[in-house]
């Protein structure tokens, strides 16, 4: 480490060959083989080039978040079951807007990523003769699904990191990005160095910030999950959206998100087994009291609500195809209904079985439709309470609340509808590459998903995606030698003026928590699994309204301390802005509801005669999906000049690629690196 002299201050700098921003699965996996291949290669100490930085290494989705049975998602290992890459994408692909070669890509190197992930320690489970033992997510024929528990996530962030530590990789930690600098335009633009600011050093003279130069950066640095009000992403994963946005990245598909059932006072996923044993879920008011069984306004009788309470396990997000006709995200959007319109809470209550109303039959396991009953038969949860049958199929489910200090046994649990993972993200290429050179996205920032993903293919794609970033770079760019401080003082001036301009605010701006609360709400109302154009098109000018305002008149911070909160608003205030024009530029397109949002329209269908619209106070209606934008991958660059800040543009999906190829010439192509090029 050196200094670079910025004015009066004396920052740290560091330099690299190459920058992973993040600390999650995905960046950990990709330091883990960069410095594999480099050692392979023949390099003595590779450690030295390479750098992690992180916000926080124990922050993020990876780390902190996960459900009943967290599901990695690869190709099927059953021995009796075959399976193949070009299944495995067609899968990927089915719903539209997923690039087939990354699609492919996802399938071919699954196996080559998990078994590493078994290598380096995860414990997925095996049978006696080896067998990697899978399961079924949403009637998947291949059982390409797998866990190593609720916390697969971090068992592989753990593993992969204490891996890489042993090859000497180097860490730092709580380093918040505040901006890219960049250097050249057009096809030669580059993000030669990384501002950040260490949150706990923001006292000093020079406010806790440092320099990252180097010549490759893998971003790593997961979704915005702080952007909604309503969110099960860990507390403090804001991501670097906004950051790479201003950098130049093109980003992808910014309108897929995917949104479900989720427990709010400890953030974590109710999918899985915590619905399969079906709990009673009721709503009280905003105290506590007024219990009701409000479920019983939207199914017709006990066997048809149990059923979809059932099947909310393992048909988990929000799915906007699956409301209609007594299906199981009426779940959802009833209890969207309770919660946001009528103002109440909604629990799931482990210690009773669902409860109906006069005139139904009680709740009976024996009177389950076939499609449950032989599923709890099959693992044999036939016990009376939810509770019990949650212990006897996975006790692990209880004790990560107990952890948490929620007594399933005990207490009931709070849920809500809440933003879960963004689908969209940075566009990629199929070695992982940004739309500026020598960046790559990976992980959760890429938006290699489309419109659906199958449960699980997150925690493959971030694998996956790191090691081909991590393959490219080691044959291609790892002789590069970064920026010095010398080349650099004058633009790492500019942008700490920039940063003290945010803060250097009057007495009437906002403060950054409330530019930050106003974001998420905007973004929770308006941008979230229930759009309308009217509410999109007010959120975007308002949107663009607060973007104006924070930078020409900055906030209000009163203290040194508030410089982070402050770096985020703006980054946050600038992704929210890219995604309301997204959604905008897509309702423009002729977009219907699709995947996990719906979109609201008077001539549309209607949902379901008790979901009432609170704006007309008549029923929902919503619009099918337009198929035809299953084609078109919508693009958002930023653009100060625009008029939204955002040019929009449409890009077909790549289509999964059929080369044949016969192993000679492939060979060749191996040895010669032709098959790094274009
Ligand atoms: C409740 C829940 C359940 C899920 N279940 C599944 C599942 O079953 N299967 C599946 O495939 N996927 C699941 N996902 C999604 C999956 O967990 C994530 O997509 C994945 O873990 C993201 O990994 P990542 O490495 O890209 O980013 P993350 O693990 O989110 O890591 C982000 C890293 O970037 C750092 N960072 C963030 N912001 C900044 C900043 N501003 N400056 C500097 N550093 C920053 C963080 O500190 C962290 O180190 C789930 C997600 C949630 C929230």
């Amino acid at each position: 480490m050196s200094t670079i002299a910025v004015g009066n201050m004396t920052l740290p700098f560091y330099s690299a060959n190459t920058v992973i921003v993040g600390a999650g699965a995905a960046a950990m996996n990709c330091a883990l083989q960069l410095l594999k291949f480099r050692l392979q290669a023949g390099e003595k100490r590779p450690q030295d080039r390479l750098i992690v930085v992180t916000g926080g290494v124990k922050l993020g989705a990876s780390r902190m978040s996960g459900s009943d049975k967290q599901t990695y998602y690869k190709m099927g290992t059953s021995p009796r079951i075959s399976d193949t890459a070009e299944d495995f994408a067609k899968t990927l692909t089915a719903f539209g807007c997923c690039h087939g070669d990354n699609a492919l890509i996802e399938g071919i190197c699954s196996l080559r990523g998990f078994y590493n992930l078994v290598d380096v320690g995860v414990p997925f489970p095996h049978e006696p003769y080896g067998a990697f033992i899978g399961y079924k997510t949403d009637h998947d024929p291949y059982e390409r699904a797998t866990s190593a528990g609720p916390k697969t996530s971090k068992f592989m962030s753990e593993c992969l990191q204490a891996q890489a530590k042993r090859l000497g990789l180097r860490v730092i930690d709580r380093q918040m990005v505040a901006k890219f600098i960049t250097s050249g335009e057009g096809s030669g633009k580059r993000i030669v160095a990384m501002l950040c600011v260490d949150r706990s050093q923001t006292q000093k003279p020079n406010m806790g910030m440092s320099v990252f130069a180097a010549r490759n950066w893998v971003l790593a640095a997961g979704g915005p999950g702080e952007i909604y009000r309503t969110t099960v992403y860990p507390r403090g994963q804001y991501g670097i959206h906004g950051a790479a946005l201003e950098a130049g990245l093109e980003a992808c598909n910014l309108t897929e998100s995917q949104y479900g059932l989720a427990s709010t006072k400890f953030r974590w996923n109710v999918s899985g087994t915590y619905m399969q044993v079906i709990p009673r879920i009721f709503s009280t008011n905003a105290r506590g009291g007024d219990e009701r069984e409000f479920l019983t306004e939207y199914f017709d009788d006990m066997p048809t609500m149990a059923l979809n309470i059932f099947l909310k396990g393992y048909q988990w997000p929000f799915d906007a195809q699956r409301i209609t006709n007594a299906q199981s995200s009426l779940v959802d959007m009833a209890v969207h209904q309770e919660t946001v319109v009528r103002g109440r809470k909604v629990w799931m209550d482990f210690l009773r079985n669902p409860v109906g109303k006069v005139g139904w039959e009680e709740f009976n396991l024996q009177r389950l439709p076939n499609e449950a009953l032989e599923y709890l038969q099959k693992t044999g949860a036939m016990q009376p309470l939810p509770i019990d049958r949650l212990a006897h199929m996975n006790k692990p489910a209880i004790e990560i609340y107990a952890e948490n200090r929620i007594d399933l046994y005990k207490e009931p649990l709070e849920i809500a509808v809440c933003a879960q993972h963004h689908n969209g993200g940075f566009s990629v290429d199929k070695w992982w590459r940004s739309s500026i050179s020598n960046t790559f996205v990976i992980g959760e920032m890429a938006g290699t998903h489309g419109v659906k993903r199958p449960g699980g293919s997150a925690l493959n794609a971030g694998q996956v995606g790191a090691l081909r970033a991590a393959e490219y770079i080691s044959n291609m760019l790892f002789d590069e030698i970064p920026a010095s401080p010398a080349d650099l003082g004058d633009s790492v001036a500019k942008s700490v003026e920039q940063l003290q301009k945010l803060c250097a605010a009057n007495s009437t701006a906002g403060t950054p928590k409330q530019a930050l609360a106003e974001i998420a709400d905007r973004m929770t109302r308006f941008g979230a699994h229930i759009r309308w154009r009217s509410g999109a098109e007010e959120a975007l000018s308002q949107a663009k309204r607060q973007y104006f305002d924070i930078n020409s008149a900055g906030l209000r911070v009163s203290s040194p301390r508030e410089l982070p909160t402050a770096i985020l608003a703006a980054q946050q205030c600038l992704t929210q802005v890219a995604m309301l024009k997204s959604i905008v530029g897509m309702l423009d397109r002729g977009a219907g509801s699709r995947g996990s949002h719906c979109i609201l329209e008077e001539s549309g269908a209607e949902m379901h005669p008790a979901l009432i619209d609170p704006t007309d106070k008549k029923p929902y209606r919503f619009k099918p999906e337009n198929v035809d934008l299953r084609n078109t991958i919508l693009c958002t660059r930023f653009n100060p000049a625009a008029a939204d800040l955002f040019e929009l543009s449409d890009v077909s999906p790549r289509p999964i690629p059929n080369r044949q190829i016969a192993f000679e010439p492939a060979w060749t192509e191996f040895r010669e690196k032709a098959i790094f090029r274009d």
